[in-house]
C-alpha cells in the first residue's frame, strides 16, 4: 500500500543513545513515518543514524517549539541519554506549548546483584566527596570530571570517547575508547591499572556494564551516581519495541 504525503507523519528522535539509534533503524523502512534524528554534537564522529539527521541546540524550549512548528512535527521521541536532563526538560516545555505529542525512551537503570558492592549517590560531587580506594575508574564521561579535580590524593584513570575536558585531576591517565566493552576487556584494565573503585552513573546501557561485571568479580566497590528523575506526566517506554507500538498509536 502506498501512503499519501499527508499520511506520513514527521517524528523528531532526539538521540544520543543506542536506543535512539535502533529506533532510527526500526522506522527507517517504515512508510508511516519521515525521521529526523537529532544529535547535540558533543562527539566528533558520532556515527550517524540511518535516515536524516540533524546536530546541534535548538536555543532551548523555545527554539524547540519553534523548530517543531516549522517542520510540521508530528511527535516526538526523547531517546536522549537519562542523564541528559536539560535536553528532556526542554523537550516537555517545548512538547506542552506546541500540544506535540512526546514519549521519553528511557532504558531502566541496573540493579545491585549478590556479590555487588555499590553505593548509590545522588550526584557526581557526592560521589567525590565519599571515595573509597586510591585508584579509581572513572567512567562518568569526559565532562563530568570537576567535582573529581581537586583530589590531589587519588589517581584516576578516565575512560571516555573523545579527550576529557577541564578541570581534571592532577593524577590521572585517559583511555579513549568507545563501548561496548566486554567482560574480560574491562578486567583486563581493571587488573593492569590496579583499580581499586569504580565510579559510574547509572546509564542502564547492556553496552556498558561489563565493568560492572567486572568490579563483582574482582572484589571492587561501585559508587553509583543515580539518575536524575524522569519528568512527570510523560508517558515513557522503557525499550525501542514499546517506543515503536507509542508511535503506532500516539496523537
Ligand atoms: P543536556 O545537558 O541535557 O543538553 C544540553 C543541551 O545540548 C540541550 O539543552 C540542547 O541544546 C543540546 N542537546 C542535547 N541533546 C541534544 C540532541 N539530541 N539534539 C540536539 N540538541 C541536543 O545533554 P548532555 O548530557 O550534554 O548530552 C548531550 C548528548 O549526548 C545527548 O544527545 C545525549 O543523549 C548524549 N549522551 C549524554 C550522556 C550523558 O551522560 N549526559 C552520555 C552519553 C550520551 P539546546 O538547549 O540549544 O536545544
Amino acid at each position: 500500500m502506498t501512503l499519501r504525503a499527508e499520511e506520513t507523519r514527521r517524528v523528531l528522535l532526539l538521540g544520543g543513545t543506542g536506543e535512539a539509534r535502533r529506533l532510527a533503524e526500526a522506522l527507517a523502512a517504515d512508510p508511516r513515518y519521515d525521521v529526523i534524528s537529532s544529535l547535540a554534537g558533543r562527539t566528533a564522529d558520532p556515527g550517524l543514524p540511518p535516515g536524516r539527521t540533524r546536530i546541534g541546540g535548538f536555543g532551548g524550549p523555545d527554539g524547540l517549539a519553534a523548530w517543531l512548528r516549522d517542520e510540521r512535527i508530528g511527535a516526538v521521541v526523547d531517546a536522549t541519554h537519562p542523564f541528559a536532563a536539560l535536553m528532556t526538560e526542554s523537550a516537555v516545555l517545548a512538547a506542552e506549548r506546541t500540544g506535540v505529542p512526546l514519549l521519553v525512551l528511557r532504558r531502566p537503570g541496573w540493579t545491585e546483584g549478590p556479590g555487588d558492592d555499590w553505593r548509590r549517590v545522588p550526584s557526581l560531587e557526592a560521589a567525590a566527596a565519599d571515595l573509597p580506594g586510591e585508584r579509581v575508574f572513572l567512567t562518568t564521561g569526559r565532562k563530568n570530571l570537576a567535582a573529581f579535580a581537586g583530589d590531589a590524593r587519588r589517581w584516576f584513570l578516565v575512560r571516555s570517547v573523545d579527550p576529557p575536558e577541564p578541570p581534571l585531576p592532577p593524577r590521572m591517565e585517559t583511555v579513549l575508547a568507545r563501548g561496548p566493552f566486554t567482560v574480560d576487556e574491562e578486567l583486563a584494565l581493571m587488573r593492569e591499572h590496579a583499580i581499586d573503585a569504580l565510579v559510574t552513573k547509572d546509564s542502564g546501557s547492556a553496552m556498558t556494564s561489563a565493568k560492572l561485571t567486572a568490579a563483582r568479580t574482582l572484589g571492587v566497590p561501585v559508587v553509583m551516581v543515580d539518575r536524575p528523575p524522569a519528568p512527570d506526566g510523560v508517558p515513557i517506554a522503557a525499550t525501542v519495541e514499546e517506543a515503536v507500538a507509542w508511535l503506532a498509536h500516539a496523537g
